[in-house]
């Protein structure tokens, strides 16, 4: 399939893998109130009352989130010297934060957030069903014999490039569960290790993540014992990302930070096939309104969230179609053609998708470790791109004066969120260093 991008100023830059940012001429004032949507703003409430719930469950499978109560939860971090280096010190770019998601227990990226979440309600849901749990019962059960002996005859399987893996593949082995993990091309080769240490099945394809994706599909629906993880359409994962904007609210409080019409927050979600964004950009929606402007970041060669929202077509676009070629050192975004599902969802919500190219991401990674000494992998340096975006160029300056925000830019706060790293074993991230500091001339 070849397909026309219609007439955009952004154009002819994504076309030619150049970094560009586009601006969704979809997006309405109060548009999670939008009618016709396939999901509520009360289903983020749902997640988080369901996340806590979870929580002493979690405690007992990872002792890690001991001091955390049983949460999954990330710091944000002021960008002060990190602000500098990357050429904000001015104050027209207002505050600038960073949500840590890199650092996130249990997973080490922000899938941490979605796999855990399905998997666990998954096995919540399952011991209910047979009386191994009462509704509104002791969650610790699902941590017992009983449990885990039911647990052990069931698989559960996804298609990932690489985190989403983790995470699930992580969640499940923790409860007892079988788990397959289906691998795209572009998995690192220390994650498919990890997961196997941990006893997951991992079947590589020398193929892209949709067709991962695919063959996780196909395995599932013959076979009645795997219940499959779907990101292209799940709700399950997309609600247990939304709970993060409560969380992220309540950090932003905590710092003084004041989010209105007067004083507006911009945030960077980096975007693979846009379950993680689209859900924390539909909570932070919920919440903060049109305060809250959303912007995904995609890499120059696998833009699927603009070329497919920007193309406006109602079938799927996928990079490939406009001539992209979905290389890129970003593993986590590596995806040529974007969620249906989220796509209708962020449809009237998102404000627009910047791309980045790959060497900035590995100069942004560098930054952040020698300023602020966070650890990111090549994917979550994406955001970094974004306040210059907004505040500096032409079509940044066209979209705050769209919206009356010329003069709030000093108040303005910006969300750089990164979205994975921890886990990137000591020799591959000095690796990205090296690769980093040789592009920044230190
Ligand atoms: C998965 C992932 C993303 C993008 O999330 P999607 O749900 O695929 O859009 C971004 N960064 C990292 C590090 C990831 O692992």
């Amino acid at each position: 399939m070849s397909v026309q991008l219609p007439d955009d100023p952004a154009r002819d830059d994504v076309l030619a893998g150049r970094p560009a940012l586009w601006l969704n001429p979809g997006l309405k004032a109060d548009g999670i109130a939008e009618p016709g949507l396939p999901v509520r703003a009360a289903q983020v409430a749902e997640a988080e009352t369901n996340w806590q719930r979870l929580a002493p469950l979690l405690q007992t499978c990872f002792p890690e989130l001991a001091a955390a109560g049983g949460r999954i939860q990330s710091a944000l971090i002021e960008a002060k010297a990190l602000r500098n280096a990357l050429g904000y010190q001015g104050a027209d770019y207002g505050r600038v934060f960073v949500k840590a998601d890199g650092d996130l227990p249990v997973a080490g990226s922000i899938k941490a957030r979605g796999g855990v979440y399905e998997v666990f309600m998954h096995a919540l849901k399952m011991a209910e069903k047979r009386g191994i749990l009462t509704p509104g019962g002791d969650v610790t059960v699902l941590a017992g014999e009983q449990a885990r002996a039911l647990f052990a005859q069931h698989t559960i399987a996804v298609g990932s490039t690489g985190n989403l893996g983790l995470s699930v593949g992580i969640a499940a082995r923790a409860l007892g569960f079988r788990a397959v993990v289906h691998m795209s091309a572009d998995a690192k080769q220390w994650k498919v290790e990890r997961l196997t240490r941990l006893g997951v099945e991992v079947v590589r394809h020398q193929a892209d993540y949709t067709t991962a994706v695919e063959h996780a599909r196909i395995d599932a629906e013959a076979d009645p014992s795997i219940y499959f993880v779907d990101d292209e359409r799940s709700q399950m994962l997309f609600f247990g990302y939304s709970a993060a904007a409560r969380e992220l609210a309540a950090q932003l409080d905590a710092a003084g930070v004041t989010v209105d019409a007067e004083h507006p927050l911009f945030i960077y979600l980096p975007c693979g096939i846009g379950g993680a964004p689209g859900g924390a950009a539909y909570g932070l929606k919920a919440i903060f309104g049109d305060a809250a402007h959303a912007f995904f970041v995609e890499p120059v060669q696998s833009p699927c969230a603009l070329v497919h929202m920007m193309s406006g077509a109602a079938e799927l676009v996928s990079v490939y179609d406009v001539g992209l070629s979905n290389r890129t050192e970003a593993d986590g975004m590596a995806v040529a053609r974007m969620s249906e599902f989220v796509a209708e969802v962020m449809r009237p919500l998102l404000s627009g998708v910047f791309t980045v190219a790959d060497d900035d991401l590995f100069r942004w990674l560098w930054q952040a470790h020698s300023t602020q000494a966070i650890r990111l992998e090549p994917s979550a340096a994406a955001g970094f791109a974004g306040p210059e975006f907004v505040v500096a160029s032409p079509r940044g300056r066209d979209y705050l004066r769209a919206h009356g925000l010329r003069d709030k830019a000093a108040q303005a706060t910006h969300v750089v969120w990164t979205t994975g790293g921890a886990f990137v074993p000591e020799q591959q991230f000095q690796q990205f260093l090296q690769r980093g500091a040789a592009l920044v001339g230190g």
